[in-house]
C-alpha cells in the first residue's frame, strides 16, 4: 500500500516515543497511529498537513458558496429557456402530434443547464467545461440569460472560482470532505429550482390561457 513505512524504526515526526506507521505523502514526514491520516483519494498524510489542508478549506468557504450558488442562475435560465420553447410551440401550434419530439428535443437544453447547475452545486470540477459552454450560450438569451450568463462567467473566471475547480483544491476536498453543514444551502437551492419552474409555469398561463 501506499504510504506505508518500510522502515522498522521509523518513529512519528509528533511522537518521537511511538513507532510510525505511514509517511506523509505531502511532506514525507513519518505519522504514528494516532496522527496518520487517509485521504478520500487513499492518499496518507500526516497531522500537521490534514491541518493546513483544513485550513485552505476553511478559508475558502466563501468562495465555494459563491460557486455552488451558481447552481441558481443555471435553474433560472433554464426556466426562461424552457418558458421561451413553450411558448414558442404553442405560439406555432405545433405542441401536438408529430412535433411533440420536437419540442423534446428543444427542451434538452434545459436538462444540461439544470446537469450544469448541479455541477455547480456539487463543486465537480468535471461540469466545469459544460457550465462554460452553456453559460456562454445563455449570452444569447436576451436579457435574462445575458445578465446571469455573464455573472456565471465572471465568478467562474476570477481566482476564487478557478481556483475551488483546481487541482490543488481537489486534493484539499478529499482530504477535509466534510464542509460546512449544507443542508441550508441545498434547501435553497431546491426552493430556486421550483419557484422559479412555478414562477414560469404562472407566466405562462397568464400569456397563453385560453
Ligand atoms: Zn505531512
Ligand atoms: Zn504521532
Amino acid at each position: 500500500m501506499t504510504g506505508e513505512t518500510s522502515e522498522e524504526h521509523a518513529r512519528c515526526a509528533e511522537h518521537p516515543q511511538d513507532h510510525a506507521e505511514v509517511t506523509c505523502e505531502r511532506c514525507g514526514n513519518y505519522a504514528c497511529q494516532e496522527c496518520k491520516r487517509e485521504t478520500k483519494r487513499g492518499r496518507h498524510l500526516c497531522m500537521k498537513c490534514y491541518r493546513r489542508y483544513l485550513e485552505i478549506r476553511r478559508d475558502h468557504y466563501r468562495a465555494e458558496h459563491r460557486v455552488q450558488g451558481l447552481a441558481v442562475s443555471f435553474y433560472l435560465i433554464a426556466a426562461t429557456w424552457v418558458f421561451v420553447v413553450v411558448s414558442f410551440a404553442r405560439f406555432i401550434g405545433r405542441v401536438d402530434g408529430v412535433a411533440t419530439w420536437k419540442l423534446i428535443a428543444w427542451l434538452l437544453p434545459g436538462l444540461l443547464l439544470v446537469m450544469a447547475g448541479r455541477g455547480m452545486a456539487r463543486l465537480d470540477r468535471r461540469r466545469r467545461p459544460l457550465a462554460i459552454l452553456l453559460a456562454g450560450l445563455s449570452l444569447l438569451l436576451v436579457p435574462i440569460g445575458t445578465l446571469l450568463g455573464a455573472r456565471i462567467l465572471i465568478v467562474l473566471a476570477r481566482e476564487p472560482g478557478r481556483f475551488v475547480f483546481s487541482d490543488d483544491y481537489a486534493e484539499v476536498l478529499a482530504a477535509v470532505p466534510d464542509g460546512e453543514p449544507e443542508g441550508r444551502l441545498r434547501r435553497v437551492l431546491f426552493l430556486a429550482a421550483v419557484f422559479s419552474l412555478g414562477l414560469y409555469a404562472v407566466l405562462y398561463l397568464v400569456r397563453y390561457a385560453p
